[in-house]
């Protein structure tokens, strides 16, 4: 049993306690033995501690190899092999340029004069630290980045080192940061294998997107913990991960961040806002075909509609016939659409922006077509009308038909059963008559007052009405 010790800071305690591991352990022991040698003066030290340890520590120090497990990173990361493609001028230089190619595989405090490079046999190389100036291309014209390199041109050269050839790393020791290095030639690269680790390593890292609250993880907590759930993290190594993202159609990284491909930063949404979005391309057939929607309302979804529409149609279209089907007024307020992606295999979504329609003319989705969606059955948009009461609709698409002939659409095919209500003011008077009409200035929380046409005029005449959605 070890002693409380109060000069130990928390960093140190953690450190301590990950440093007696030789593998995996639960979480919340893990949490336990930390707090047995830094006893937390918080309110709630356990859950204290475990936020801490995910918010901070995770992708610093430890990995997560799933929700209950940890493993300390330097052994995660031991024997880890990752690839590195070389560029032209690395090659001719005999430089290899540290930062993407290391990235979240050094450890944040290592200074990199420290690194240690060994060959295949584990002897080590002479290594020099050097910068390299290159020219990028910047939305402000061309700009010089500088980069720090490993001068290897005495090994390089006797290595045969070409263009577009691959240096192979394999961490030795997280915590020294040792890596030693290999040279594969690209043509005896094995294609096959490679394809399979990205596919793997992109899998992992798009199910931890998924699963993410934000719709972001943070790259130097996914990239450890991506490597460290591989089925073989020191078999033969995969295309580093910054190709693998960036050839994935569902996600990109800027370096610090992965998110979902088609994700705007806040300054991208405000200065695209009125620009139509990306649409798919269509055929001619597809956009004949009749897109058959089942519109409900959000909060009383027992309200629906069934709409159809053809592929060629708009988003504008759209709007005018869900306007009529659920009684809201053509001619005022804004209306907006959502797509609604599925995330993982649970019951969350995500939303993307894919346009607005101003009934008087103009809206970013005014232009957009139905069939440019890249729908398929299943799939689900969200309908706002009016920005400010913000009145919700769920689409869900419900069928792809082929166009009936002598119809115009869009048009409502069917609805919910209606609830009717009867006329209040008919009833006090023993007739039976179907309400149309609410009253909003004469109904409370606890009562609503619905009746007919000819009884809102004699009794509501000057009142707030609103027409009944049935
Ligand atoms: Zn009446
Ligand atoms: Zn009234």
């Amino acid at each position: 049993m070890m002693s409380a010790n109060q000069s130990l800071t928390r960093s140190q305690a953690i450190e301590q306690v990950l440093a007696q591991l030789d593998g995996p352990i639960a979480f919340n022991e893990f949490c336990q033995q930390v707090l047995n040698i830094w006893p937390s003066k918080a309110k709630n030290p356990v859950s204290s501690m475990r936020s801490h340890l995910r918010l901070d520590q995770a992708g610093r120090t430890l990995v997560f190899l799933d929700a209950q497990t940890i493993l300390p990173l330097a052994i995660a990361l031991h024997g880890v092999r990752f690839r590195i493609h070389l560029s032209r001028s690395e090659a001719k230089r005999g430089e290899l340029i540290i930062r993407p190619a290391f990235d979240y595989f050094l450890r944040r405090e290592l200074d990199p004069q420290a690194i240690q490079l060994l060959d295949r046999n584990g002897r080590p190389l002479a290594v020099r630290l050097g910068t390299i100036r290159t020219q990028a291309d910047t939305p402000f014209g061309k700009e010089t980045v500088e980069h720090t390199a490993f001068d290897l041109g005495d090994w390089f050269r006797a290595q045969r080192v070409r263009r577009d050839d691959y240096i192979l790393v394999t961490i030795e020791d997280w915590i020294a940061g040792r890596f030693s290095l290999e040279h594969e030639s690209s043509r005896r690269r094995r294609r096959t294998e490679i394809r399979q680790q990205d596919r793997e390593l992109a899998d992992l890292l798009f199910g931890m997107l998924e699963t993410a609250r934000n719709e972001e993880i943070y790259a130097h907590e996914a990239i450890p913990t991506a490597y460290a759930r591989l089925a073989d993290p020191h078999g033969y190594p995969g295309s580093h991960w910054t190709q693998v993202i960036s050839r994935d159609e569902r996600m990109k990284c800027d370096g610090w961040a992965i998110r979902y491909s088609d994700w705007r930063s806040p300054l991208e949404s405000m200065l695209y806002r009125e620009e139509t979005l990306p649409e798919a391309a269509f055929s001619p057939a597809q956009g004949r075909q009749v897109y058959r929607f089942k519109a409900a309302l959000g909060h009383r979804p027992e309200l629906w509609r069934r709409v159809e529409i053809q592929g060629k149609q708009t988003l504008a279209d759209l709007d005018t016939i869900l306007r009529d089907a659920f009684n809201h007024d053509s001619s005022d307020h804004m209306g907006g659409f959502w797509k609604r992606i599925r995330r993982g295999k649970g019951k969350r979504f995500r939303e993307i922006d894919i346009g607005d329609v101003n009934p008087l003319g103009g809206g970013s989705g005014t232009e957009v077509h139905i069939a440019g969606l890249g729908l398929e059955p299943g799939h689900e948009l969200k309908y706002v009308y009016d920005f400010g009461d913000w009145i919700e609709h769920r689409l869900t698409l419900e069928e792809i038909v082929e166009l009936e002939a002598k119809v115009k659409y869009p048009r409502t095919i069917a609805q919910n059963q209606p609830q009717y209500k009867n006329c209040q003011s008919c009833q006090d008077q023993g007739r039976e008559t179907r309400a149309t009409w609410i009253c909003l200035e004469c109904s409370t929380q606890q009562r609503e007052i619905v009746v007919c046409k000819d009884c809102l005029f004699k009794d509501h005449g000057d009142h707030f009405a609103e027409k009944i959605l049935y």
